[in-house]
């Protein structure tokens, strides 16, 4: 089963790092560690991974990923596991997907290491 109409999505071997992302929405997880607030089309809160009084962590629902306009921390909910829990993304997947993370996770890391020259 191909599905040619989706956006780009990052398939590598078993794991789908979108659909992850898709099931799992960023503020969710972000809220388990932070209060958001909702500032138009984005969610606001203190940043974690900076001292700060005034929120300058900045989640963007829409886009699955975050920037502190503070420290210059970003990315995806992947990054920001890493970051927060020090999850790699074998255990980050793990935490999000327990059910077939172990396999995916390991397709993933089997990918990324495949593209490096022996
Ligand atoms: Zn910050």
């Amino acid at each position: 089963m191909t599905l040619v109409a989706m956006a780009p999505r990052i398939e590598t071997g078993q794991i789908d790092i979108d659909a992850i992302k898709d099931q799992y929405p960023l503020a969710n997880e972000v809220r388990r560690h932070l209060s958001l607030k909702p500032r138009g089309t984005t969610l606001v809160g203190l940043c974690p991974f900076h001292m700060e009084r005034t929120p300058s962590f900045t989640v963007y629902p829409q886009e699955a990923r975050f920037h502190c306009f503070g420290c210059d921390a970003h990315g995806d909910i992947f990054d920001f596991l890493y970051r927060q829990s020090r999850l790699d993304i074998r255990a980050a997947a793990e935490r999000l997907h327990p059910d077939r993370s172990l396999g995916t996770a390991y397709g993933y890391l089997r990918c990324s290491t495949a593209r490096s020259p022996v």
